[in-house]
């Protein structure tokens, strides 16, 4: 039994996996196949996390800067896992860069992509400047610190949040009926922030229904509407499209509370974007044999472990995004626990 661990993937479910198994003084491998660790949030500039409003650097720094100072972790960046032999226990890793290890367990932690909301072509995202994602926002807001039109760099009059963009979506197909967890809460933290930094813009939540679990139900749905003012509007966008007329957007949709059709101008139209496996989830289940949900492409746990991180291949423990949509405290803990499970499963004589 070799007493050595693989990490792959170095966003929070890996930081966390790699952060517990180096305190526990077990020698570990972190991969991670950009040039910088921190996953989605830290790569693509989040801006204020739910729920502690905490920034990703206040969130995932800390994780980061101890993995990167702890000796029993090797950080290899710009890497990636290229084939898998052996047996549990003694898996023979190969590597992008060409090293070779063989290593005890292996923790899977490779999360997921945004959903491209192209091929919501009615949407107008790509076609329109206007239309952008959430992602951007959270860019303009994190980079740039302040809110404008992209057509002309003006501060907008009204701006609508789109729901479910790729989430609940039977349109799509079964790939992408799941709910993405984080939309509507992080719709109502944008909406709030916009508001109270601008309280002359107008903001509008269109939703099928909200879906802030949990504690987030008050400080991100009631709150949004009680101390900020964002009006939400239950409704399935049909399509949106621009007027030359006045340079603005129309938001067609069917209000269903009110059972009418409407068209709404708008000045900026945010997609909340759906959650869907990454390509290195599905490469790595490929060489590794990992069970995937036939519908959506996430990874599932086994059957017989009765854990939701415990993989159809023993020595493999799966944590994160992954395995769907999830939050970041939640992929902490699942990383944490995934080490837990390697560290027990090779053996190891943990430092106390
Ligand atoms: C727009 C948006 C905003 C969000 N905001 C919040 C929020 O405010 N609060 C919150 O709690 N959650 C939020 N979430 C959810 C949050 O992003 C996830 O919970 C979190 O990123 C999951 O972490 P992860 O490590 O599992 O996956 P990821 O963040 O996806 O990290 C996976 C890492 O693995 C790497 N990787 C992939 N394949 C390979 C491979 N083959 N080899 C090596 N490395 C690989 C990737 O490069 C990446 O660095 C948001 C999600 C979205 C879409
Ligand atoms: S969290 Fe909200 S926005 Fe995301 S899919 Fe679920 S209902 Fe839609």
């Amino acid at each position: 039994m070799a007493r050595n661990v693989l990490v792959i993937g170095g966003g929070p479910a890996g930081l966390a996996a790699a952060r517990a198994l180096g305190r526990l003084g077990v020698s570990t491998i972190l991969l991670e196949k950009d040039g910088q660790l921190g996953g989605n949030p830290i790569k693509n500039h989040y801006h204020t996390l739910i729920p502690r409003k905490l920034k990703p650097s206040q969130v995932i720094g800390p994780y980061i800067r101890e993995v990167e100072q702890n000796p029993n972790v090797k950080v290899l960046l710009n890497t990636e896992l290229t084939a898998c032999e052996g047996e549990p226990g003694e898996y023979r890793v190969t590597l992008s860069n060409g090293e070779k290890h063989e290593v005890g367990a292996i923790v899977v932690a490779t999360g997921f992509e945004h959903f491209d909301p192209r091929r919501k072509g009615e949407l107008g995202y790509g076609l329109y400047p206007d239309v952008i994602t959430n992602l951007e926002l959270e860019r303009m807001f994190s980079q740039e610190g302040r809110l404008y039109r992209p057509s002309n760099g003006q501060l907008p009059k009204r701006v609508a949040f789109v729901f479910c963009v790729g989430s609940r979506d039977r349109q799509l197909g079964v790939t992408n009926v799941h709910c993405c967890r984080y939309g509507c809460a992080l719709s109502g933290l944008q909406g709030s922030e916009i508001r109270e930094h601008y309280p002359d813009v107008d903001v509008f939540c269109y939703y099928m229904d909200v879906r802030t679990y949990g504690t987030w139900e008050y400080p991100f749905y009631w709150a949004p509407q009680e101390k900020y003012g964002v009006r939400y509007v239950r409704g399935r966008i049909a399509e949106i499209t621009y007027s030359p007329a006045d340079g603005r957007l129309r938001v067609k949709h069917e209000d269903t509370i009110v059972q009418r059709p409407a068209e709404v101008p708008m000045d900026l139209v945010v997609l909340v974007l759906g959650m869907e496996p990454s390509p290195g989830t599905k490469k790595v289940a490929k060489i590794l044999g990992l069970a995937q949900d036939p519908d959506s492409q996430f990874l599932v746990p086994s059957d017989e472990s009765g854990s939701n991180i415990v993989s159809n291949k023993p020595g493999i423990f799966i944590a994160g995004a992954c395995k769907g949509p999830i939050d970041i405290e939640s992929s902490f803990s699942e990383g944490e626990a995934c080490a837990a499970e390697a560290a027990a499963f090779i053996g190891a004589k943990v430092a106390v």
